[in-house]
């Protein structure tokens, strides 16, 4: 299987022929077609799959179609990821994949200033990559809603599990618009995983790698 058959628009395209990727990893090939036709997808795959590349270029793709601009203190797409380290690497990913669409890609986490991420949301961005701490603090202090939302992504909840972050999920998810798509990965699917993925997701497709 290659990209060009996976039904990826123009832009994205350009931004993979910069990477040295040559063909889809399973979990790509699997899921990006899901993904565009606006299926939710429930993921159980590892690091190192290519789990990340799977999740970002169709949900861009997406944003790019719907071609809407952030508004102030908003976000169109929102990325959960459970450390600054992964949160870092995925929007470095976010930003490689947009390259050629323009797409304003912000990153927050605990540990830094509040004041930055405040200024970074301001204007609204298109993707953000937030550990959900912090997400929360930034919400309850009023800087930025979730009600713009169109594709949000959990990326390894059960390690969001394992450090504490159920009830900033739980309370995160009740903040979103019941109309979004959601995209949801874990390495593994014990019961409390799949528990949480059911409050999340709408008639998902599964893909496991
Ligand atoms: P991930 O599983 O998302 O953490 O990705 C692991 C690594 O694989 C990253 O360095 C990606 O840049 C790389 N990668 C992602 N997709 C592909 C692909 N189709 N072919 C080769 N490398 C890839």
């Amino acid at each position: 299987i290659e990209f060009s058959t996976l039904g990826l628009s123009e832009p994205i395209m350009q931004a993979l022929a910069l990477k040295d990727y040559g063909q889809p990893t399973p979990i790509q090939a699997q899921a990006i077609p899901l993904v565009l036709k606006g299926r939710d997808l429930l993921g159980i795959a590892q690091t190192g799959t290519g789990k990340t590349a799977a999740f970002m270029l169709p949900s861009i793709d997406r944003l790019i179609l719907s071609n809407k601009r952030p508004q102030p203190r908003t976000c169109r797409m929102l990325v959960l990821a459970p450390t600054r380290e992964l949160a870092g690497q995925i929007a470095e990913n976010a930003k490689a994949y947009s390259r050629f669409a323009h797409l304003s890609v912000a990153t927050v986490f605990g540990g830094t200033s509040i004041n930055k991420n405040k200024n970074d949301v301001a204007r609204g961005v298109d993707v953000l990559v937030a550990t959900p701490g912090r997400l929360l603090d930034l919400i309850e202090q009023g800087f930025l809603t979730l009600r713009n939302v169109e594709v949000l992504v959990l990326d390894e909840a059960d390690q969001m599990l394992d450090l504490g972050f159920i009830h900033a999920l739980k309370a995160i998810v009740k903040l979103l618009p019941s109309k979004r798509q959601t995209l949801f990965f874990s390495a593994t699917m014990p019961k409390t995983i799949k528990e949480l993925a059911d409050r999340f997701l709408t008639d998902p497709a599964e893909v496991a790698v």
